[in-house]
């Protein structure tokens, strides 16, 4: 049996769309499943589109959630160069022995003669298509017009009648008739390739099979066939793969900030929650299973599962999966991660940050929420005195009043500031009253952090805030209730 090889071939447009790193990871595991080759190549022929340090970003994205290539760019192989732009002999070598297979041929047409055919389209409402102008040209009259210097661009010859079939692994057998099929460029007037060209020369060149990209393609792939024909090459198998979307007919999108890799990573979603959400984007292991590490992806992905349809991107179902992973993440891991929005939340240093990495970890579904869940540590939020009136916990203004006043007398004699004494010093208080635990712990709480909703019950609050911070701010809560009670 041949060797399964695959690739992966973004343009560089400085991310990596979230459609285009399903694509990576189906690509990377239908080589991998198959013990077979996953490359890596860069076709960045639209130099117009050229964006600085666009390829970085696809070796380090492809590098950080561990999609790593067997050939490409930056590591060789034996079929490269594997970026387009280096390959311009090769095109131009392609091109010219497409013309003498009869596949092609040199169009000389200027762009005032294309334009006016452009307007004219648009006028009568049809879509434009080069009319065939140089198609017939003589053997003669091309030579004589390549050697006067006139610039001309090579573009595929379509049969004129008939039809072109070609079958995908996914969505069957796909006819078009060649008629609708208009001669495109294949060879630009600069020597660049348009992805007509390159997609088959690179792919036949590189052994690629079978060939797994999106589906915007196969309305395409007939003209690709066509070419392969000419040449007299195999043409491979194709898996063209569903679009994902935000909602039926509406894309993700880089304005609304949740269309790249990069836009949930920088947010605190974890490259491997990523990348498992993304694999079940549109492919199901056929049972319910729903947590898969790569190597369990490598073991469990086959085609059969793969959906025509287009998959709908559940940024809920990322944020859960984003959750769950962080729960599995031991206490430091998590830690390591948290430090810096507890930064960003401008926690003190000397606070014991691990105890609140524990309060919070489990709470966490993206990191960024971080400081927002933490904040109330560093400063004191301003807060109404209804917060202390909870049903549940049995409070009220009065007896909040009262019982944070005596908690504030008992922990001014607490000696060492740990949980443990704290703990201590609150429930004696309580059974001493003889009151609910929350009708002493939840003024507690809500003075401690002036929020209705903290990670960590009031004894942790007061460990992490310590002493004087402590009693600073159950001393405004005192004042709060004392104001409130007056009016
Ligand atoms: N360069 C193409 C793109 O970024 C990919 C085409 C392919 O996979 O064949 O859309």
């Amino acid at each position: 049996m041949k060797e399964i090889r695959t690739r992966f071939a973004p343009s560089p447009t400085g991310y990596l769309h979230i459609g285009g790193l399903r694509t990576a990871l189906y690509t990377y595991l239908i080589a991998k499943k198959n013990k077979g080759k996953f490359l890596l190549r860069i076709e960045d022929t639209d130099q117009d589109r050229y964006v600085e340090g666009a390829t970085e970003v696809i070796y380090n994205t492809l590098r950080l959630v561990g999609l790593n290539h067997d050939e490409g760019p930056d590591i060789g192989g034996p079929y490269g160069p594997y970026i387009q732009s280096e390959r311009k002999p090769v095109y131009l070598k392609y091109a010219k022995e497409l013309v003498e297979k009869g596949g092609a041929y040199y169009c000389f047409c200027s762009k005032e003669r294309l334009d006016q055919l452009r307007d004219e389209a648009v006028k009568s409402n049809k879509a434009f298509g080069y009319d065939g102008h140089c198609r017939e040209l003589s053997g003669q009259e091309v030579e004589e017009k390549l050697k006067s210097g006139i610039p001309w661009v090579i573009r595929q010859k379509i049969p004129r009648t008939g039809t072109t079939s070609f079958h995908d692994e996914l969505f069957g057998t796909i006819t078009v008739e060649n008629s609708t099929l208009d001669d495109g460029i294949l060879l630009k007037s600069d020597g660049m390739p348009t992805y007509n060209l390159a997609n088959v020369i690179d792919d036949h060149l590189m052994k690629i099979n079978p060939v797994v990209r999106g589906s915007e393609y196969l309305s395409s792939t007939p003209r690709y066939n066509l070419i392969y024909e000419a040449f007299g090459w195999e043409i491979p198998k194709y898996i063209h793969l569903s679009p994902v979307m935000r909602e039926p007919g509406k894309k993700l999108s880089k304005r609304d900030g949740d269309a790249s890799f990069d836009d949930f990573y920088s947010k605190g979603y974890l490259k491997e929650a990523i990348i498992n959400y993304v694999a079940l984007l549109g492919w199901s292991p056929g049972d319910d299973r729903e947590f898969f590490t790569m190597e369990e992806l490598v073991e469990a992905f086959d085609i059969k599962g793969l959906s025509k349809s287009p998959a709908i991107f559940d940024i809920n179902k990322l944020r859960w999966m984003n959750g769950e992973y962080i729960k599995k993440l031991s206490l430091e891991e998590f830690h390591e991660m948290a430090l810096p929005y507890y930064r960003e939340a401008g926690l003190p240093e000397e606070m014991n940050l691990m105890l609140l990495s524990s309060l919070v970890q489990g709470r966490t579904e993206v990191l960024n929420e971080i400081p927002a869940m933490v904040s109330f540590l560093a400063e004191l939020p301003e807060y109404e005195a209804a917060l202390f009136v909870h049903k549940k916990s049995r409070t009220t203004l009065e007896n909040s009043l009262e019982n944070l006043a005596k908690a504030i007398e008992v922990l001014e004699q607490v000696e060492d500031w740990t949980e443990d004494s704290l703990h201590k010093a609150l429930f004696d208080l309580i059974a001493e009253l003889g009151v609910r635990n929350s009708q002493v712990l939840w003024p507690v709480r809500i003075a401690a952090s002036g929020k209705l909703v903290t990670p960590g019950g009031a004894i942790e609050i007061l460990t992490l805030l310590g002493r004087e911070e402590t009693m600073r701010r159950l001393r405004i809560g005192r004042e709060l209730l004392q104001k409130a009670q007056k009016e």
